[in-house]
């Protein structure tokens, strides 16, 4: 449940197309922005290293000349919002460190307290926990060790690559009466004093439409083809406090499979995006192509604008896909709780790297969209271990990788049971519930082949006959196929 103090926003970006002096302006502005950034992020994270914390209302004149007062305000404001966010992660990180260490119950206890006032660095502060104790020095070096492990996973954020965030001193949002083309403008402030630029503003529906107050605060984004938008930000924090209230689940949990034909198959039986896969290859061969001929011309694909357009459109697709699907099966089943598979999206058949754009993608995609239903509707979601989910009958529970014989076909070898593949797989997560997120390493693979194969043996104990059992020539049975023999040998 999100908790009642934190607010909830919506970003919607409008693009900007504008004129090449609007632009220079603008991009001046964007340039001195983040060199600001890049100083204030040096000044914080030497505070932070000195006393422990970082300081948002630092007074210094530290990028003054570049950006004036007002300007430099918002950046520090910005960059201290970034590295305390960047912080509260490696927080979360350090305490399930602590959690998962086997140290004695009351060094984890101060552990966690240093971790709660992010004391990691500053050992010459002595901290005294609640009940008197004074931490001693020992586990004070240890949480910096462990801090500093930590920290090393994870390159520090980008302030060099900062979006603008404006607040009200600096822009202001207000429709167009006279343009047809474009519904709003955003006045904004420059590096000249006194002169504002008019930025015009193209609107679509899910922001016209989108419910809750409007912020003062803008973003003002560069996207990777160099063109600028504006980033609306809107409070939906009581939009969806209603909407969690209003949602009435009409099922306990729904299980969804993700597909290489179908996007999402649920253990219902929905088929939803079916023309997913088509649209896919559709990206790939353009995508693909046109990195085989720059390549072959020893350019990057990555600096080719063209390139990065067609990555930009699949990119949009492909969330404005995951983002309809789901929001069509939870109007369908009005789920209290999605079952879902770890997300790894890969789909075989196509190109090498279509599928590392897409498992780069795709998982964010649908982790946004989780969480978005989540603070919505206030549906839960439950990962589970998807081993073996499409070789075993939901049915009976017999496990072999013969069940499937065609990509959309499932047939069990044991039982007959004949369905769709993707939707026998929603089914087996759906049964998963219970076992919880147990990862994917090899020992909890082999634990729940383990637990199917011996399920399966104890509910069918005698063998069919030679032709009529698949489990005797089922290699995950072996073990058990040899025990038979054994005993068939005495008799
Ligand atoms: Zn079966």
């Amino acid at each position: 449940m999100p908790s009642k103090l934190r607010k909830l926003y919506r970003c919607d970006v409008l693009p900007s197309p504008m004129n090449h002096r609007k632009h220079a302006r603008v991009l001046a502005l964007l340039q001195a922005w983040r060199r600001v950034a890049v100083l204030r992020g040096r000044e914080q994270r030497q505070i932070f290293y000195q006393r422990g914390t970082l300081d948002a209302r630092l007074k210094t004149r530290t990028g003054y000349d570049q950006v004036g007062g007002a300007f430099g305000q918002m950046v520090r404001h910005q960059v201290v919002g970034v590295l305390d966010s960047f912080l509260s992660n490696r927080q979360n990180e350090f305490r399930d460190l602590v959690n998962r260490s086997s140290l004695e119950s009351s060094v984890k206890h101060q552990l966690h307290f240093i971790n709660r006032w992010r004391a990691w660095q500053t050992l010459s502060v002595p901290l005294t926990m609640r009940d008197g104790v004074v931490i001693p020095d020992e586990v004070r070096r240890l949480a910096r060790i462990m801090f500093r492990a930590v920290m090393k996973r994870h390159r520090q954020p980008a302030l060099h690559r900062l979006n603008m965030v404006v607040d009200q001193r600096a822009v202001s949002v207000s429709p167009a009466h006279t343009s047809s083309h474009f519904r709003m403008w955003a006045r904004l402030s420059t590096l000249d004093k006194g002169k504002r630029v008019n930025l015009p503003l193209q609107t679509y529906p899910r922001f016209t439409t989108r419910a809750g107050a409007r912020a003062l605060t803008v973003q003002v984004n560069q996207r990777s083809d160099g063109s600028f938008g504006v980033g609306m930000f809107t409070d939906v924090t009581d939009v969806f406090a209603a909407s969690r209230a209003a949602y009435q689940p009409r099922c306990e949990a729904l299980a969804l499979d993700l597909g290489l034909n179908t996007l999402f198959a649920t253990d219902q039986g929905d088929l939803i995006g079916r023309q997913w896969r088509s649209k896919l290859e559709y990206y790939d061969r353009r995508i693909t192509k046109l990195a085989a001929y720059l390549q072959k011309r020893g350019l990057k694909p990555n600096r080719h604008a063209r390139y990065r357009k067609y990555v930009a459109a699949m990119r949009g697709w492909l969330e404005s896909e995951v983002g309809r699907c789901l929001n069509r099966l939870v109007a369908v089943r009005a789920p209290a709780e999605l079952v879902i598979e770890r997300l790894d999206f890969r789909a075989p058949g196509l190109s090498r790297r279509l599928n590392r754009l897409l498992s780069n993608m795709g998982r964010g995609f649908i982790e946004a969209k989780l969480k978005d239903l989540e603070e919505r509707f206030g549906i839960t979601c439950r990962k589970v271990i998807a081993a073996y989910s499409s070789q075993a009958d939901s049915a009976c529970g017999y496990v072999d990788k013969k069940n499937r014989t065609k990509q959309a076909k499932f047939k069990c070898l044991w039982c007959g049971h004949f369905q769709h593949a993707d939707v026998n797989a929603a089914r087996n997560l759906i049964q998963r519930r219970s076992l919880g997120d147990t990862g994917t390493s090899r020992a909890s693979r082999d634990a729940l082949l383990d637990a199917l194969v011996s399920q399966h043996v104890a509910r069918y104990n005698r063998p069919r006959g030679r032709s009529a059992d698949p489990r005797l020539s089922n290699p995950y049975f072996r073990s058990w196929t040899a025990s038979v023999r054994s005993i068939e040998a005495y008799v």
